[in-house]
């Protein structure tokens, strides 16, 4: 189908593009990779009349690594996000999970802020930001905030964002010496997860002391496992041990139940996904 009409405009800089925003009230709409805003523009399920395009913003670009932090700007691509060897080397969770998004056309246009900001319940940097402990840096009319990603998603395409605020960077900590693994069962035809599990793991001789559960594509938005959590302590990888998070993770959840995958065979998959990432973090030397 072909999308309303509308007009474009190319901020140059992030104040002009809040001053726009503001402007445009419900008609306007932050544009960046394009690749979940242009899909349901063409689908007539978004009708933006102006579309401000932020993906060459310098505010929203680029990846600074400190000593305990890693900060993303939100225009960042998944294929960067993928293929920065500095950024993976402290947090490879990033090649990890910007692999498999997708496919190379997808992952070259689209953006770290952009699929956090469109909450889709199954994409994969949502699990991954809450499994890593990341906070999001805001901008809007009322000033700057920072929202842990722990309370940004809040339902079916729905986040903590308000309708003038652009998310700037993101900003993740980075601790040694953490097991990461990101286990996704892909969609056959977007590639997107039908479920997705994060796991982050502190390991001391080969005991777990604490670490991040994160599922996405099972519910109606990604969230964290924080039963199967509180229980890692101790953790070492027997079978028994495993079973009892796999019950934990998904105790309680209600499942998105669509054509593709019913709520029973959402949560089989869970637990296989989770099954899956638990190993891969225990089993491999990839430090967070
Ligand atoms: C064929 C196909 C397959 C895909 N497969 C996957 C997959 O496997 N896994 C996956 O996770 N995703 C997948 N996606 C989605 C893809 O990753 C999108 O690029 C991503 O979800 C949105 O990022 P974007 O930069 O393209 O955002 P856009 O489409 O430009 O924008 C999306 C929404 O975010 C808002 N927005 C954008 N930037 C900001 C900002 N800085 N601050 C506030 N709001 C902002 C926009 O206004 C819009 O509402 C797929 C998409 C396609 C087309």
């Amino acid at each position: 189908m072909i999308p309303r009409a509308f007009e474009y405009v190319r901020p140059d800089s992030l104040s002009e593009a809040i001053r726009l925003l503001v402007g445009g009230g419900e008609e306007a709409k932050l544009l960046s990779g394009g690749h979940s805003l242009l899909p349901m523009m063409k689908l007539r399920l978004a009708s933006p009349g102006t579309l401000i395009d932020v993906s060459e913003l310098a505010d929203l670009r680029g990846i600074t690594i400190d000593g305990n932090e890693v900060v993303i700007g939100a225009a960042t691509t998944h294929a960067e996000l993928e293929h920065h060897v500095e950024l993976n080397r402290v947090l490879p969770m990033f090649a990890t999970v910007g692999h498999q998004i997708a496919d190379p056309t997808v992952r070259n246009r689209g953006t770290l802020g952009g699929s956090l900001a469109h909450a889709d319940p199954s994409a994969d940097w949502p699990a991954a930001m809450l499994a890593l402990e990341a906070n999001l840096d805001v901008v809007g009319a009322k000033g700057a905030r920072s929202i842990a990603a722990d309370s940004f998603f809040k339902g079916l395409f729905e986040t903590a964002l308000e309708t003038d605020e652009i998310i700037v960077h993101v900003r993740v900590p980075v601790l040694p010496g953490r097991r990461v693994a990101y286990r996704k069962f892909r969609h056959p035809a977007s590639g997107y997860a039908v479920v997705g599990v994060a796991v982050v793991l502190a390991l001391q001789a080969g005991q777990c002391t604490g670490g991040r559960i994160a599922v996405t594509g099972l519910a109606d938005h990604a969230y964290r496992a924080n039963r199967a959590e509180a229980a890692l302590e101790g953790y070492t990888g027997q079978l028994a041990q495993t079973e009892h998070l796999l019950d934990l993770a998904f105790h309680g959840v209600t499942p998105l139940e669509d054509r593709f995958a019913d709520a029973e065979y959402r949560i089989q998959l869970g637990r296989t996904m989770l099954r899956r990432a638990l190993a891969d973090a225990m089993a491999t030397d990839g430090s967070h």
